[in-house]
């Protein structure tokens, strides 16, 4: 079975500097430009990370011209 590839886009994210914390934050979620880090409180820098888009699906509204494929 073939499963197709999800799509993943490169999104600004902050990690931990801790080799051994694994935590990180989307950018976009972050508290401030130098947060702290959740999990031990260290600092946090800014980093890349290769995350699936999210695919919305169309839910309640059907389209009424769906006639063509
Ligand atoms: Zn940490």
């Amino acid at each position: 079975m073939d499963t197709p590839k999800p799509e993943t886009s490169p999104v600004p994210i902050f990690r931990c500097v801790n080799p051994e914390c694994k935590a990180w934050v989307r950018e976009e979620l972050a508290a401030s430009a130098s947060p702290e880090c959740p999990m031990c409180r260290g600092k946090m820098i800014r980093g890349i990370k290769h995350l699936p888009k999210l695919i919305k699906k169309h839910r309640g509204s059907r389209k009424k011209n769906d006639e063509k494929v």
